[in-house]
């Protein structure tokens, strides 16, 4: 590891971060560079609309709430969720009123596309997620927290650093010790990350899920336990890249500090279900069953059913690497899938 200043010019990594971020999803149509959970298989959206439901009827069924969702990419999970809303629960369709939080031009103007047959007035977009009216609120997040800018800190014999980027390599410069939300021991000679935005969310919420009911349900490929570590990667044309080089080309992610994030929402007043598997997740919530009722109807599409499914669920896959964070209100019943566990 370089330990050079960092020039004049160098930028902080989490503002390399949100400026390469901002010009990729500005500018590349979302799949070109990784495939996501809700396009694999449409059974994720459904099961996510089913889970909203059994939560709004656990909030007493308000007859006006917000379903919202952070980072929606093509707006395929809330088709697919407001599909399943529309069949399965008529009076939480009347009720629903959908908020989206997006803030590339390019992303909007899919999701508009994707949600056109399921509404009949358009979604309301936010550039924050701190803009939300006021009300009863159920919000869904897959695959947008890992994408907001992460800070890094490296410990030396000499103390500790925070990382810096110039001409696509890194730079140290000397810093107080991080302080991460959870009291966790930070050991000598490691490499810590802190993303700032997720645990301002974390906080957000955890206020106003202790003000109004509602819940939230993140996942993410992340980490549950507090393992330090470098998890910065470059995904691009499907392969993974270099993070550094060619700013705005690649998708850049950070694995969710899990552990920070429901830390920050349980001080700020929610309670925290989980993490819990994907796999575990999604089964408990019926993923084979509704893959096999499809399939069966369908069955020139049953290999293409069960495939996702698997791929979605299986340890080897996604099952294992992506995990489930709820957060809820105190006094709302367990969310489906949470049962078993008791909130932190
Ligand atoms: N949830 C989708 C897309 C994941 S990709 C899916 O599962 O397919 C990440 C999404 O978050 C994209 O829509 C991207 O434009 C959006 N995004 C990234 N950074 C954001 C930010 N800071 N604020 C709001 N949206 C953001």
């Amino acid at each position: 590891m370089t330990m050079r200043a960092p020039p004049p010019h160098a930028e902080r990594l989490d503002h390399f971060m949100a400026r390469a971020n901002t010009r990729y999803y500005a500018n590349t149509p979302l799949l070109s560079d990784f495939i996501t959970a809700p396009e694999i298989s449409q059974v994720f959206g459904e099961l996510l609309g089913a889970w909203a439901a059994m939560v709004w009827q656990g909030m007493g069924s308000p007859a006006s709430f917000i379903l919202a969702e952070a980072g929606p990419g093509r707006g395929t999970l809330m088709a697919d969720a407001l599909r399943l809303i529309t069949r399965a629960c008529p009076a939480m369709a009347q009720a629903v009123q959908v908020h989206l939080v997006e803030t590339s031009p390019l992303m909007r103007a899919e999701q508009a596309k994707a949600l056109r047959a399921s509404l009949t007035t358009p979604p309301h977009w936010h550039d924050r997620l701190e803009t939300l009216p006021d009300g009863p609120l159920i919000l869904l997040a897959n695959e947008f927290l890992d994408a907001l800018p992460i800070r890094q800190f490296v410990h030396t014999p000499d103390g500790w650093n925070e990382r810096y980027v110039a001409d696509e390599r890194f730079y140290l410069a000397p810093c107080p010790a991080p302080v991460l939300p959870d009291a966790r021991p930070l050991e000598p000679d490691t490499l810590v990350e802190l993303c700032e935005p997720a645990l301002a969310i974390a906080a957000w919420l955890g206020q106003r899920l202790a003000r109004a009911p509602g819940a939230a349900l993140f996942i993410d490929y992340g980490h549950a336990s507090t393992l330090t570590g470098d998890s910065l990667q470059a995904l691009r044309h499907a392969r993974p890249a270099a993070p550094l080089e060619a700013a705005g080309q690649a998708d850049l992610t950070a694995h969710v500090d899990f552990t920070a994030f429901g830390a920050a929402a349980r001080q700020a007043g929610a309670c925290v279900y989980g993490t819990l598997t994907q796999g575990a997740f999604l089964r408990r919530l019926g993923l084979m069953e509704r893959t096999a009722q499809l399939a069966a109807a369908a069955p020139e599409q049953a290999q293409a059913l069960l495939s996702g499914a698997e791929r979605l669920a299986a340890p080897e896959k996604m099952g294992h690497l992506f995990r489930v964070m709820a957060l809820l209100s105190p006094g709302l019943p367990a969310p489906p899938g949470f049962e078993e566990g008791l909130p932190t």
